[in-house]
């Protein structure tokens, strides 16, 4: 899986680059991160990447030329007959789900376009992007921290980047519920105990415990999940103990 990125201040990714799973999967070939600074693509001698709106107002507003060749750079990384997809990071995409990170898994190479100021030329995502993204519905400074946010959650779902790939199956959202809860050592805490049933070492009443509490996870905290949802005969016998 191969992710670049075109950015305005390459440096916000230092810390996340080099930590933890991200690293260890970059240094292991799992992912391949590429940043490109958008400055090293300005065609004038200054090296101008924003300019003022035409039709006056406030703010800057970064110009197409550096964005296209940038990604036109990018482009000529893909694998022969891959078309990587083009994903502006904005505030008006579409909303980033657990299931967009799945689909966008399937693809695998990524061109994430970082906004700034009042973000980019329209002509960028009239002529160039393929998808358009948004975290949530909040405005951050920068396309930098969403384009970190997509980046993880797909390279999560890349096989061998987390331990083995089993361990993202029965995870919240992955298939329309919530995670069960997880307890640790100690058995009991301050007098908080564990429940019994995960001290019982009987792993088909673990099973049935978990699968009742994503249900009643969900249920309480996200509903409308599960009015999206297929249920399973399991989940509708688990689904009259708790109604
Ligand atoms: N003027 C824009 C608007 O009102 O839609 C907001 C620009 S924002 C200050 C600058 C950049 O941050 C955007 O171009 C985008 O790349 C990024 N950004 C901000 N919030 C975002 C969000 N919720 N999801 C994805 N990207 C976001």
């Amino acid at each position: 899986m191969r992710f670049d990125v075109v950015t305005a201040v390459p440096e916000c990714f230092a810390g996340w680059l080099d930590s933890s799973i991200i690293q260890r999967a970059r240094a292991a070939g799992k992912i391949e991160i590429a940043l490109h600074a958008l400055r090293n693509f300005a065609p004038d001698k200054h090296r101008m990447i924003d300019d003022y709106p035409y039709g006056g107002g406030r703010g800057m507003v970064l110009k197409p030329e550096p964005i296209f060749r940038a990604v036109e750079y990018c482009l000529t990384q893909a694998r022969p007959g891959l078309k990587p997809e083009i994903i502006l990071l904005t505030p008006q995409g579409q909303v980033f789900t657990q299931s967009v990170a799945q689909e966008l898994a399937t693809c695998p190479h990524l061109i994430f376009i970082c906004g700034r100021y009042e973000g980019v030329d329209e002509r960028v995502r009239e002529h160039l992007v393929t998808w358009e993204l948004s975290i949530g519905d909040y405005v951050l400074i920068g396309g930098e921290i969403p384009a970190m946010v997509v980046m993880e959650a797909v390279a999560r779902l890349v096989p061998g980047v987390v331990g083995t790939y089993a361990s993202t199956e029965d995870e919240s959202f992955s298939n329309g519920l919530l995670e069960y809860p997880h307890y640790t050592r100690p058995a009991e805490f301050r007098g908080w105990k564990v429940p019994d049933i995960l001290l019982s070492g009987h792993h088909e009443r673990v099973r049935l415990w978990r699968h009742l509490q994503r249900l009643k996870r969900t249920l309480e905290r996200r509903p409308e999940l599960l009015t999206q949802r297929r249920l399973t005969r399991e989940e509708r016998r688990l689904l009259v103990r708790i109604l």
